[in-house]
């Protein structure tokens, strides 16, 4: 069982944030051009080593588009070669070619993962802003199903797709990806207000996720939506088996730049690994401290039976009011004034289905 106030369980490492999308609800409000102040190769090696020394944790090369980075390949090699389990997160451009995923699936990687936001090229298209972009995300998945190299779907829940998410899921399985990553908006990079769901709509994606889940041939996880582990718990009347990770708790991000984040959509940095190791930042920083004290929650979140397994999402509750431990706006959970933690509440158990 993995200590997460020593070790995350999950890495994500923003190789670059150059990209030649335009992504309207984009995290890294991403760019066609590197920036100079990109970490070097050495310093990438050496934010490699560190990351292998806390222990076994899943690492993800994310972007941007980390094909934007001509060492990508060997940076990946490198990952592996130190015995991280690697995965990468390219971008369908032009630069997403069948001869790059093979390279991808030769270095070693465990899984690559794409994103998908629509369920037709039009819809999907759209939200990426560059024509052709649905047609590349599926052949790279079939070319990584011809070359045996395993695959996830990303996909972000907005106003504008949430009526096609159960045509996304088909696809997802008809696809052969091993994972279903739903990810919910943070009002953060390109991302607006007016796209993002409403509290009650949150339970509805929610429900929609949990029947897909028990028939589904591929795994469901959501992302900055940790209430669904507490609607989960409802629905099976039982914790067990759910993860607890969240913003700084088992999670850590480094950015293109080498800030360290709890979150790609929470900045508040712990320092950079230009000028300090990621374990001393995540073990002993002060906002990586909090992040993992339920107790220090604020508003319901903190009066919340489901605080140890749930905790909201620290990143919304930050960009929608400037405080990163208070509750967060988009879950509708009212809990009783004097709700003491559930102990089932208390897993730390790898990601699941509803993690
Ligand atoms: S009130 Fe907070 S801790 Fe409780 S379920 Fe909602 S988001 Fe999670």
């Amino acid at each position: 069982m993995l200590d997460f106030s020593q070790a995350p369980f999950l890495v994500i490492w923003e190789t670059t944030q150059a990209c030649d999308l335009a992504c309207k609800h984009c995290r890294a409000s991403a760019r066609p051009e590197r920036d100079p102040d990109e970490l070097t190769h050495e310093e990438s090696r050496r934010l490699l080593r560190q990351i292998r020394d806390f222990g076994d944790p899943l690492m993800v090369f994310t972007g941007g588009d980390p094909l934007k980075r001509p060492d990508l390949f060997a940076l990946l090699e490198e990952s592996v070669k130190l015995g991280l389990r690697t995965t990468v997160t390219p971008s369908a451009t032009p630069l997403l070619t069948d001869d790059a995923v093979t390279r991808i699936r030769n270095c070693g990687v465990s899984r690559m993962a794409v994103s998908l936001d629509g369920a037709d090229a039009e819809t999907h298209d759209s939200f990426r802003q560059v024509a052709g972009s649905f047609e590349r995300t599926m052949s790279a998945l079939r070319q990584a199903a011809r070359v045996g190299l395993e695959t996830q779907i990303n996909t972000t829940v907005t106003r504008y797709n949430r009526d096609s998410l159960e045509r996304i899921a088909k696809l997802v399985g008809e696809e052969g990806a091993r994972l279903w990553s739903v990810f919910f908006l943070v009002v953060t990079g390109r991302a607006a207000l007016a796209d993002d769901l409403s509290a009650e709509e949150y339970e509805r994606v929610f429900e929609f996720l949990y029947q897909t889940s028990i028939t589904a041939p591929y795994m469901i996880k959501t992302t900055e939506a940790q209430h669904y582990r507490r609607y989960v718990a409802q629905q099976r009347r039982s914790a067990r088996g759910l993860s607890n990770v969240n913003d700084g708790r088992g999670f850590l991000f480094v950015s293109h730049t080498g800030e360290i984040f709890p979150s790609g959509f929470l900045e508040v940095s712990a320092g950079n690994v230009k000028r300090t190791t990621v374990q001393e930042a995540y073990r002993n920083s002060g906002v990586f401290r909090v992040l993992r004290d339920s107790d220090a929650l604020r508003g319901k979140c903190g009066l919340c039976d489901y605080r140890n397994l749930c905790g909201g999402s620290r990143s919304r509750a930050f960009a929608l009011t400037g405080d990163y431990l208070a509750s967060d706006p988009r879950c509708s959970y009212q809990p009783a004034p004097t709700a003491a933690c559930t102990p089932s509440a208390h897993t730390h158990a790898p990601l699941d289905k509803a993690s």
